[in-house]
């Protein structure tokens, strides 16, 4: 989540430095942003509905009022429309602004980059993204401290506090270093450890730093944490003192969370969040459903025809408008996720509007079956029948009609799941692809640690 600047100038500063700066409360070191967002959403979070509703439209007019002076692309699309941001009085009037896909960014960052910011006061990031191509953004050095103050928000409902210990299986800082294995980041007290070695060859080796670390939580991809989580569990391994287990940037399955949870008797917490910083959401002391942060941005779920979904239990595409980042505002960006709103209140108390789950990312991948035929990747069901009981799997096809399917190594996980697992897919697409399934000890990772489901290039392995 660090911007690419903030963590260039974090290397430069000495490590005697960083020792000193750790012993700083993490407030003081983030700085007056950081603090008064945090006593904000402090209070903020138990507004009731109205007073939130009416907070929104405020933020909303704000940034679209902003965006028509200092973005040029804002102000030709607005005026081709005849939207006028001056006159805007309800929610409801931002559906004649049209979608913005990550296309349109791809094809206009300059014309997007408000004439306020300079190398200065901004950053620029890159979406990493387990799908396409890297999009190139510019952030405001503010949007950087705002959101750690959010991300302490949501994390303090299990029991978070700033200057705690913290281990983090985040690929991003390994990017340039491959051969790292870890570091140490004294700012945020963190030991990072790298997703990109999850063999269990590597596990005791991370096993024990952690031990002798003796974190209070641990932080990044379900995904790594899950096979750390799998590797304790067979070799007996306890990691005491553990009060959260914190999920993020990638979809987290029930069967992720159990593990989590029975590996390391924590919480477990999770939340939907997305470089761009547009929509925020995460889970509460008493719900695993996704409470939409109403002071983060706005966020609209959109139908297969473009229209805004009102009601609870309809699959949309997640639209956000951000709050956050002036420096390159996104207004109704499409982000390529899917999900459905929940309905009712939360035992919680919090007035805010609640995802039911995030179903994933869209994914056109197709399969080629034997006979060069296109099979859509997504029409394989892997939540229920034999993939039940499988924490994380992964399909490689490397020649039409053959699919490999690799199912990680973890707790419980035997050869009877492989042929449940053979049969079931082959039955369902016989004669167009075989299917054969096998247990491995670490999946294929992209540069950030994530996993792509599926993936057709010739691999070696
Ligand atoms: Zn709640």
């Amino acid at each position: 989540m660090a911007g690419e600047f903030l963590k260039s100038i974090y290397e430069r500063i000495p490590d005697s430095t960083k020792r000193l700066a750790s012993l700083v409360p993490f407030s003081l070191r983030a700085g007056n942003t950081y603090r008064s967002t945090a006593a904000m959403l402090a209070k903020s979070q138990w507004l009731p509905k109205q007073a939130l509703e009416e907070y929104q439209l405020i933020k909303l007019k704000e940034m679209l009022t902003y965006a028509y002076r200092k973005v040029p692309f804002y102000r030709a699309r607005f005026d081709s429309i005849g939207f006028a941001p001056s006159h805007f009085s309800h929610v409801d009037e931002l559906e004649k602004i049209p979608l913005l896909t990550k296309k349109d960014v791809f094809a206009h960052y300059d014309l997007m980059v408000s004439t306020d910011y300079n190398t200065i006061n901004s950053y620029i990031g890159h979406t990493g993204g387990t799908t396409g191509q890297p999009l190139k953004l510019l952030f405001s050095l503010k949007s950087h401290f705002e959101e750690w103050a959010f991300m302490h928000s949501q994390w303090k409902r299990v029991g978070f506090e700033p200057n705690q210990r913290r281990v983090a299986f985040l690929g991003v800082p390994f990017k340039k270093e491959k051969e790292a294995k870890w570091k140490f980041n004294a700012l945020h007290n963190e030991l990072q450890l790298s997703p990109r070695h999850l063999t269990y060859a590597d596990m005791d080796q991370y096993t024990e730093m952690i031990k002798e670390f003796r974190p209070h939580h641990l932080y990044g991809l379900p995904s790594a944490l899950t096979v750390l989580a799998g590797y304790c569990i067979d070799r007996g391994i306890r990691i005491t003192g553990l009060k959260a287990v914190l999920c993020g940037s990638e979809n987290m399955s029930e069967e992720q969370s159990r593990l989590l949870s029975d590996a390391f008797q924590a919480s477990v917490y999770s939340w939907y969040g997305q470089t761009e910083k547009v929509v925020l959401a995460g889970a509460c002391e008493h719900s695993r459903e996704y409470h939409l942060f109403p002071e983060y941005g706005y966020t609209e779920l959109i139908d297969g025809s473009g229209n805004v979904i009102k009601e609870p239990g309809i699959v949309g595409e997640i639209v956000g408008t951000g709050f956050l980042n002036q420096a390159m505002p996104l207004i109704r960006y499409c982000t390529d996720d899917f999900a459905l709103y929940s309905t009712g209140p939360c035992p919680c108390g919090r007035a805010y509007t609640r995802l039911a789950r995030v179903v994933g990312r869209r994914n056109n991948d197709c399969m080629i079956s034997t006979e060069n035929e296109k099979i859509l990747f997504s029409s394989i069901e892997t939540q229920r029948g034999a993939f039940s009981n499988i924490q994380q799997w992964q399909f490689i096809q490397t020649r039409p009609g053959l699919i490999r399917v690799d199912i990680m190594k973890g707790p419980g996980i035997s050869t009877a799941h492989l042929s449940a697992i053979e049969q079931e897919l082959n039955s369902q697409f016989a004669g167009k692809l075989t299917f054969m399934a096998s247990i491995v000890d670490d999946l294929i990772r992209t540069e950030a640690g994530k996993i792509r489901n599926f993936i057709q290039e010739p691999v070696d392995k």
